[in-house]
């Protein structure tokens, strides 16, 4: 039976990494799919991972309807074996309910990955809808980790290396910036803290928090 499978994590949790795995896996094997993806760190039209490999994939807009993409593209005689959207937090909710048709009526496996929860550790909408309608669930077992060196669960926006908690939820950024808006992943002691590396770092330094010596 074909399946809708939502690949959910933290950011830096490897999805994107799996995505490319299971791409190139399947071709391989002979098999074609058609790769969505939206706002990717590569740019538009291209679905990367972290580790540097990149792969060519079709850059979903706002309105943009994937069932009949997909129908337009098998009606024109192309190939389309199995379907990979990354980056499925930014995708509307009605895509989401395109992806499941596209399961459903067309036979296809749909895997979406995603990011579960914004900066403010709220659903994104087009995750909340893969959690609503997937076959499957699965949770990235490669795990990021928090600069404490626990479970990395939360997405934390950052600038200057401080924690935000306000702004649109959405803003393309990345990772290790030093003054830009940056994201960096933490356990959720440290994100209800807002304790990020370098706010840790700078209290750590701070005279303030030296353990008293004795005399
Ligand atoms: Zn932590």
């Amino acid at each position: 039976m074909p399946e809708l499978v939502f690949f959910s994590g933290t950011m830096d949790c490897g999805k994107s990494t799996l995505a490319l795995q299971i791409e190139h896996n399947r071709s391989a094997r002979g098999l074609a799919g058609m790769i969505f993806t939206r706002d990717d760190r590569a740019g538009e039209g291209k679905l990367s991972s972290r580790l540097g490999l990149v792969t060519d994939a079709v850059e979903v807009e706002d309105g943009m309807d994937l069932y009949a993409y997909l129908v337009d593209h098998l009606s024109r005689g192309r190939r389309a074996d199995y379907v990979i959207a990354d980056e499925a937090q930014f995708l509307a909710p009605d895509q989401i309910d395109q992806l499941a048709r596209v399961v459903d009526d067309l036979g296809l496996d749909v895997y979406a990955f995603g990011i579960t929860t914004d900066f403010r550790s709220k659903l994104f909408p087009g995750s909340q809808r893969l959690v609503e309608l997937a076959d499957r669930v699965e949770v990235l077992q490669v795990e990021a980790l928090c600069w404490c060196g626990a479970r990395a669960t939360h997405n934390a926006r950052t600038i200057g290396g401080e924690m935000v908690v306000e702004g649109a939820q959405v803003v393309v950024g990345d990772v290790n910036q030093a003054d830009a808006v940056g994201y960096e992943v933490l356990c959720r002691r440290h994100h209800r803290r807002r304790m990020t590396a370098a706010s840790a770092r700078a209290a750590a330094l701070s005279p303030d928090v030296l353990p008293v010596q004795p005399a």
